[in-house]
C-alpha cells in the first residue's frame, strides 16, 4: 500500500475528527461487525471485546434473540409515544418487575435519563410522603461517582473536566466519601432534610472500586432507620454482570447459589440501563414499589421514546437470554478464574499493582502515575495482540468481555493479557 492511501480505518478516523464533535477520545480501532465475545474492524482483523460497551453487551454482540425480537418488532410497530397505549409496554413492565421483585416500573432509554428519574422520584416523595419542606430535600451521594453527564448530574460529579464550564450547578446534593459508613452516618444523624442516598454498588468508571463487604447492607440499614431511600444505580453492575443478577441482590431470580462475597441489598430505588436491551437499543428503567413510585402522575415525567415498543420486545429478550444462558453464574465463575490467574501473574511482576473486581467487572492498577499514558499504550499493545480494553482513569484499565465467553476463550484472553503485560516489562 503506498504511504500516500490512506486505510479505511483512518478514513473513518478523520471523518469523525472532522465532522464530529470531539467529546470522546476513542482507541484507534474502527469496527465493522461483533458477534458474541468479537468484533471485527474495517480492514477485517478480529478482537476478543473487553469493555462489552461499558457493560452494555453482557449478553455478546448481536445475540439472534434480541436481534430477532428487535427486527421483529421494528417491522410490527416502532413508536406510538405514550399518549396511546401499546401492546408491549405492559408486558415488559410486567416480566421486568417479576424478574426484578418490584411492584412498577418507570421506562426511560439512556442511563443518565434513568439516574434523573430517580432523583426526580426521590424528591417527590420526599415532599410528598417524608415531608421535607418544599425544595429543602437533599440527596446523598458519593465521591467519585459516575452517574451519566446531564446538567443536574454532572452537578455533584468531582470529575473537574466534567464539570468545567457547565455551571451554575444543581443544589440539592451532599457529596461523602464513597465506602465511608460513618460519614454517612454523620450526615444521616444531622439532617432532617436527606431525602436519599444514591450509590453505585461497585464504581465502575472510577476504576471498579469494590466497597468492603458490609458498606451497602450497613448503609441501607442506615437509610431505613432515617426514613431515606436507598437508590442503586445499577446501570453498569447490573444485570448479571457482577456475578449475580444484581450488584445488590436483594431477592433477586439469580440463579448463583455460590455468590457470598457480596451482602445482601435490596434497594428502594433501582436504576437499570446498559445490559438491559444488550447494547441493542437504548433502554434504561427505574423500578420501585407502589409506596414509592404513585409520587409519578400523569404529567410529572416522560419521554417520548421510553416504554417504546422496539425497546420492550428487546429488554425481554435480553433479560431472557441473561437467564437462559446463566450469565450470572458463568460471569461468578469466569471472573474468579480471571483474577486468580492475573494475581498469580502480578505476584512475578512490578508492572501491575492489583487486579480488583467482582464476576466479569475487573480492573487492573498500571504500577505508573496517573498521568502516565503507560496504561494508554498497553490498551493499544492489546489491540494489536487482538482484544480491546480502555483506561477508565490514567493508570486503570477496566476488563469487562461479554458474559457469553466461554472458559477457553477466557484463558486465551488472560494470556493475551499477560504475554502484553510482560511486553512492558
Ligand atoms: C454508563 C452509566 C450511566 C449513564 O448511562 P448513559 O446511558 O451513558 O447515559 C449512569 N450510571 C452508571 C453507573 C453508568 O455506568
Amino acid at each position: 500500500m503506498s504511504v500516500l492511501e490512506k486505510t479505511a480505518s483512518q478514513k473513518a478516523i478523520d471523518l469523525e475528527n472532522k465532522h464530529g464533535a470531539h467529546n470522546y477520545h476513542p482507541l484507534p480501532v474502527v469496527l465493522s461487525k461483533g458477534e458474541g465475545v468479537y468484533v471485527w474492524d474495517v480492514e477485517g482483523k478480529k478482537y476478543y471485546d473487553f469493555l462489552s460497551a461499558y457493560s452494555a453487551v453482557n449478553q455478546g454482540h448481536c445475540h439472534p434473540k434480541i436481534v430477532d425480537a428487535m427486527t421483529n418488532q421494528a417491522r410490527t410497530l416502532s413508536l406510538t409515544s405514550r399518549a396511546f397505549y401499546n401492546d408491549m409496554l405492559g408486558k415488559y413492565e410486567k416480566y421486568a418487575s417479576d424478574y426484578f421483585n418490584f411492584d412498577k416500573l418507570l421506562p426511560m432509554n439512556t442511563g443518565a435519563e434513568a439516574v434523573e428519574t430517580a432523583l426526580k422520584i426521590c424528591r417527590k416523595w420526599a415532599y410528598e410522603k417524608k415531608g421535607i419542606d418544599v425544595n429543602e430535600a437533599e440527596i446523598i451521594v458519593c465521591e467519585n461517582n459516575f452517574h451519566g453527564r446531564t446538567t443536574t448530574i454532572i452537578s455533584f460529579s468531582n470529575d473537574p473536566v466534567a464539570r468545567k464550564h457547565f455551571g451554575p450547578f444543581t443544589k440539592g446534593f451532599i457529596k461523602i466519601e464513597y465506602d465511608n459508613i460513618e460519614a454517612l452516618k454523620e450526615v444521616l444523624e444531622n439532617n432532617k432534610n436527606v431525602a436519599g442516598f444514591l450509590v453505585e454498588p461497585i464504581q465502575g468508571e472510577a476504576g471498579v472500586y469494590v466497597p468492603s463487604e458490609n458498606y451497602l447492607k450497613e448503609a441501607k440499614a442506615l437509610c431505613e432507620k432515617h426514613n431515606v431511600l436507598f437508590i442503586a444505580d445499577e446501570v453498569q453492575t447490573g444485570i448479571a454482570r457482577t456475578g449475580r443478577l444484581l450488584a445488590t441482590c436483594g431477592n433477586c431470580s439469580c440463579e448463583n447459589k455460590d455468590c457470598n462475597g457480596t451482602p445482601d441489598v435490596k434497594p428502594d430505588v433501582l436504576i437499570l440501563g446498559k445490559a438491559l436491551s444488550g447494547g441493542a437499543y437504548p433502554v434504561s428503567a427505574v423500578l420501585a414499589n407502589n409506596e414509592i413510585m404513585s409520587v409519578i402522575e400523569p404529567g410529572t415525567h416522560g419521554s417520548t421514546f421510553g416504554g417504546n415498543p422496539i425497546a420492550a420486545a428487546v429488554a425481554m429478550a435480553a433479560l431472557d437470554v441473561v437467564s437462559e444462558e446463566h450469565l450470572a453464574e458463568n460471569a461468578y465463575r469466569l471472573g474468579n478464574i480471571f483474577r486468580e490467574e492475573l494475581n498469580r501473574y502480578i505476584a512475578t511482576t512490578d508492572t501491575v499493582t492489583l487486579v480488583r473486581g467482582k464476576g466479569l467487572l475487573n480492573a487492573i492498577v498500571i504500577n505508573d502515575s496517573e498521568e502516565s499514558d503507560t496504561a494508554w499504550n498497553i490498551c493499544l499493545r492489546l489491540r494489536d495482540n487482538g482484544l480491546l480494553a480502555k483506561p477508565t482513569h490514567g493508570n486503570i484499565i477496566r476488563f469487562a468481555p461479554p458474559l457469553v465467553m466461554t472458559e477457553a476463550e477466557l484463558r486465551d484472553c488472560i494470556s493475551i493479557i499477560i504475554k502484553t503485560l510482560k511486553e512492558f516489562e
